[in-house]
């Protein structure tokens, strides 16, 4: 098959087949929507997985966060700490509620929020008499964040923590499960994440009646009364029965799919680390990364290309790569808003910046076949100046 034909993307879903029984028994059953059993099963199994309190399984990961941050009473005026380094759909939601973002740096080590600018963040905002009313930390390309120092941190200035655990369902933290360490941790199962149910997320607690809440929340705020009675805003935030249904058939093989993924990385790790210049994302040595995305540093003063030389020669051979995420203070939309770096103290300056200035994400959906990760690593290998 010639390479038109066969296009590689970045991470697309992955069927495993045993989604078809719970979709047809939706169908059996008439139980299209809204709600349903499955949900229910749904939000049981992802709770028993994170060995946490509960989950309310919603319409996408983006609505998680946002009920989180209505949850913890955050509004107009209010701070919110965010990791830097992250999609956009991390911080739009702190927008939602009118709320100010500040945003933290990433650390070398893991890529994820620099705990000491996180502290920093938070000994200025003190001074100045506005601390946050929550902390969203990001966990990054399949890989937990610094927990325990985050959390301390959030607990000593009685701040709550959201845990954006999007990209990081089946990592692992101190032997715990990503997701499970936030008062909220949220979910994604969009379509490019490890496991998906088409479009659809979950906010996932501890807390059994702010789930309650986030629940009702999430049905429009019905109170009950025959005439649906409102007494505030409501949202239609709910994930359907036939979705959920799929999501249960994804979750039974979660744990195949981070092997996979880890796979993936190896091949990619085996091949391409030893080239000058190319630094692949580290494992953080407190915990399991999914390895979600394999990303890497390209630095051309080392490597003789950059990044974006890389990503044009494999979209010109028809496999999708792209940057690592443009942080947010970066971004046009969040100019003007507060930044805290971490201070590496060498030639990093904003650690975010130097990965959005180098990093690169390679193709690494677990349905990725061994021959086109061949035919990925080929072409950029074909592009060095010293490898040949
Ligand atoms: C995908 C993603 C989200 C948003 O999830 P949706 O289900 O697409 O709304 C949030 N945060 C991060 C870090 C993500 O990668």
């Amino acid at each position: 098959m010639s390479a038109a034909e066969n296009r590689v993307y970045l991470s697309s879903p992955h069927m495993s087949g045993r989604e078809q029984k719970f979709i047809d028994e939706a169908f059996a059953n008439n139980w299209i929507a809204p709600l349903g059993p499955h949900v229910n099963a749904f939000e049981k199994e992802l709770a028993v997985y994170l060995r946490v309190g509960g989950a309310a399984a919603l319409s996408s990961g983006t609505a998680a966060i946002h009920l989180a941050l209505l949850l913890l009473g955050v509004g107009r005026g209010d701070r919110v700490f965010c990791s830097t380094l992250t999609f956009a759909a991390t911080a739009n939601p702190i927008c939602y509620v009118e709320a100010e973002p500040v945003f933290i740096d990433a650390e070398p080590s893991s890529w994820n929020m620099s705990p000491q600018a996180l502290k920093k963040a938070l000994v200025q905002a003190e001074t100045e008499g506005r601390l946050p009313k929550a902390v969203i930390v990001v966990n990054l390309y399949g890989q937990s964040a610094d927990i325990e120092p985050i959390s301390s941190l959030c607990n000593s200035y009685e701040i709550a923590l959201i845990e954006d655990a999007a990209e990081s369902l089946g990592a692992t933290y101190q032997g715990k499960k990503s997701g499970s360490f936030g008062y909220f941790s949220i979910l994604s199962f969009n379509g490019n994440k490890i496991i998906t149910t088409s479009g659809g997320g979950a906010l996932v607690s501890n807390d059994p009646e702010a789930l309650k809440r986030a629940r009702y929340l999430a049905t429009q705020a019905r109170r009950p009364a025959r005439h649906y009675e409102h007494t505030e805003v409501g949202y239609n935030y709910r994930m359907s029965n036939v979705l959920a249904g799929i999501g249960r058939g994804q979750l039974e093989v979660l744990e195949e799919r981070v092997a996979a993924r880890r796979a993936v990385f190896a091949r990619y790790y085996e091949i391409l680390s030893s080239i000058e210049g190319f630094g692949f994302m580290p494992e953080a040595p407190y915990g399991r990364s999914t390895r979600w995305l394999t990303a890497l540093t390209v630095d051309p003063q080392l490597c003789g290309v950059d990044r974006d030389q890389i990503i044009d020669v494999l979209e010109a051979e028809n496999i999708e790569a792209r940057p690592v995420w443009k942080p947010m203070h970066l971004q046009p939309l969040y100019a003007g808003c507060k930044y805290f770096e971490h201070e590496a103290g060498d030639h990093w300056g904003s650690v975010s910046d130097r990965l959005f200035e180098l990093g690169l994400c390679l193709p690494s959906g677990s349905n990725l076949s061994v021959e086109d990760q061949a035919r990925v690593i080929k072409v950029i290998r074909s592009i060095l100046p010293h490898s040949g």
